[in-house]
């Protein structure tokens, strides 16, 4: 419990710096990337060069994006009652042309009920899709994806995402959700930072259970509605 708190004060300043910082170096990136396409349509002789300018300027639009979406739910966050099943089903249905592309299938039943829960939908969508994202990431061709909602005691509600993906080595679950901890050549490693971030907001929980070589299991529970203690507006 201690290390779960001192992983939230991390966070929260992360938090707070990330959204000066980001937001300051927004205005030159976009200079810059203005005049990178100027010279290389004037230059065609650099193209390997600019090939790889291209791709590290990429990296980096994609930190600041994610850093300011970190920053960003301070101010605009609403907290509703919403459907989890609604939420899902959206979800699917935004990751399900990715999942296609890799020949992946989500398998998700929707049941026809309505479970409510309290929470921002925007912020709980990001922590949806992040999580989807990774799953599809960790798995090849052919593999699969299970969600799984079940409601525990009448307290919380329970998602499950399940792949048969790389997983992930035993000593290395610990150190997820650190900012900037990836192990992908292309990854950024703020994806989990700012879901668990919003799921601690949402007097939620994020667990990972995984085996190398077998898959991943992501489970996030949040509380149903009624059983949330006072949410106040504005505090994601
Ligand atoms: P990123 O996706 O940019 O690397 P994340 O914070 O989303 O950053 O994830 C951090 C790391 O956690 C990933 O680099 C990956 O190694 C590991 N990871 C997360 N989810 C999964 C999963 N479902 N299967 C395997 N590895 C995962
Ligand atoms: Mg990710």
């Amino acid at each position: 419990y201690e290390d779960f708190i001192h992983k939230a004060d991390k966070l929260n300043v992360v938090g707070e710096l990330a959204a000066g910082v980001a937001h300051e170096i927004r205005n030159p990136l976009t200079t810059i990337k203005g005049f990178i396409q100027l010279f290389q349509a004037k230059h065609s002789c650099y193209e390997q060069y600019f090939q790889l300018i291209n791709s590290e300027f990429d990296r980096v639009e994609a930190i600041i994006y994610e850093f300011l979406t970190l920053a960003k739910p301070h101010k605009e966050t609403i907290f509703k009652e919403e459907n989890i099943f609604q939420i899902l089903e959206e979800v699917v249905t935004l990751e399900n042309a990715n999942a296609l592309l890799k020949n992946i299938e989500i398998e998700y039943k929707s049941v026809q009920e309505t479970l409510l829960i309290c929470c921002d939908k925007r912020s709980l969508k990001q922590v949806f899709i992040n999580v989807l994202q990774n799953a599809l990431e960790a798995t090849s061709e052919k593999g699969k994806i299970e969600i799984f909602v079940e409601k525990k005691n009448n307290q919380f509600v329970e998602i499950s995402f399940k792949d048969n993906g790389c997983g992930i080595p035993k000593h290395l679950i610990d150190r997820l959700g650190e900012p900037f901890y990836t192990l992908k050549e292309k990854g950024t490693g703020l994806g989990l930072m700012v879901s668990f971030k919003i799921i601690e907001n949402h007097r939620g929980a994020i667990l990972l259970d995984s085996e190398e070589g077998e898959g991943t299991t992501v489970t996030i529970q949040i509380p149903l509605c009624g059983d949330c203690p006072q949410i106040s507006v504005g505090n994601v």
